[in-house]
């Protein structure tokens, strides 16, 4: 059984200007010990997701259903969902400075996170802290326990940050762009912590990016979202080297290359969610885009008979259809 089943997730929001649809009947799976990569442009509804799962969205009309450990979190209640983050799923954003209090000591903080849901004396409590800084990487741990968050870098705070949302030993680890702020060596190392932690503790893994280089890194299947759906779910090798959706293949083919060579990305910007578009929401932007793409929605189907493999688009369904259309895209551009 998966660690977490969603399934068909729908998320809005009322606004002044109307209603946002944010996630639009969104399904998909972690199991246990595994790393999902959820990507996508910004707004294409992703951590909307995953902060629903864990109550996060107040205010939200929130439909479907989103099983972890056998219990649908969409029907918990404020306080059964408090119990769960934490012991159950532990949560890291981009910026740390948003979980850590600026006026109390980070060994404070995660001695209290601790006490909060584990019957443990002050001592107790304070061993953990000091073990789990030391196990994410931070120089001197027991002295360094009673800083505060200004006196570390940015890399080091979200160490720290690692530190707390793992040492409850939760199932589940969200990560929510939480290596975008940072340069590319000190995320590098971030990652490997996470790495580390992840096969020590066994913890299952979503990771919300828009930079496929972690992806590429940490994942082992890939699901990419776009204007509040999804749109391709693979194994990360399939993702990578045989992507069947035009948008996961857009945006891959806009990744800079070592060699320096010129980037192509996506043209157009992603739909406003208050009025997305109609039949395949990619089709403004997609170079592959045919008549029935602007009224008709594609089902996310399988590829090529693979239930893994997964993609919502009508050239995925058809591959002569796919064939034909490049071809005749190909004789245009040469024309
Ligand atoms: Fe492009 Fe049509 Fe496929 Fe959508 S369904 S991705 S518009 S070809």
């Amino acid at each position: 059984m998966a660690l977490l089943e969603v399934e068909d997730l729908r998320v809005s929001f009322p606004t002044d200007d109307g209603v946002v649809q944010a996630v639009r009947g969104v399904s998909f799976q972690v199991d246990r010990g595994e790393t999902l990569g959820l990507v996508g442009e910004s707004g294409s509804g992703k951590s909307v997701a995953t902060q629903t799962i864990t109550g996060l969205t107040r205010g939200a009309d929130v439909h479907g259903r989103a099983v972890f450990d056998g219990r649908d979190l969409l029907q918990a209640t404020a306080s059964e969902l408090r119990e769960v983050r934490g012991p159950g799923i532990g949560m890291i954003f981009q910026d740390p400075l948003t979980s850590l209090h600026p006026a109390y000591r980070v060994g404070w903080q995660i001695e209290e996170m601790i006490r909060a849901h584990q019957a443990v004396s002050r001592a107790q409590s304070r061993r953990r802290a000091v073990e789990m800084l030391g196990l994410v990487g931070i120089p001197h741990a027991a002295e360094r326990v009673d800083d505060y968050p200004h006196q570390f870098s940015g890399g080091m705070r979200q160490r720290v940050m690692i530190a707390m949302a793992m040492a409850l030993d939760p199932s589940l680890l969200i990560a929510d762009e939480p290596t975008t702020a940072l340069d590319v060596t000190v995320q590098a190392q971030v990652l490997q912590v996470m790495q580390r932690l992840q096969s020590d503790f066994g913890t299952a893994i979503i990771m919300i990016t828009h930079d496929l280089g972690v992806v590429a890194e940490m994942a082992d299947r890939v699901a990419v979202m776009y204007a509040g759906r999804l749109m391709e779910r693979a194994p990360r090798r399939d993702a990578f080297y045989r992507p069947h959706h035009p948008y996961t293949e857009g945006l891959f083919d806009s990744l800079p290359t070592r060699g320096g060579q010129r980037l192509t990305p996506i043209v157009g910007t992603p739909p406003s969610l208050i009025h997305p578009p109609s039949g395949c929401p990619f089709h403004p932007r997609c170079r592959y885009a045919f008549d029935a793409c602007a009224t008709d929605v594609p089902a996310l189907e399988p590829v090529d008979g693979n239930p893994a493999h997964v993609s919502a688009c009508w050239l995925s369904h058809d591959s002569s259809l796919r064939e034909r259309l490049r071809r005749a895209m190909k004789a245009a551009s040469s024309s």
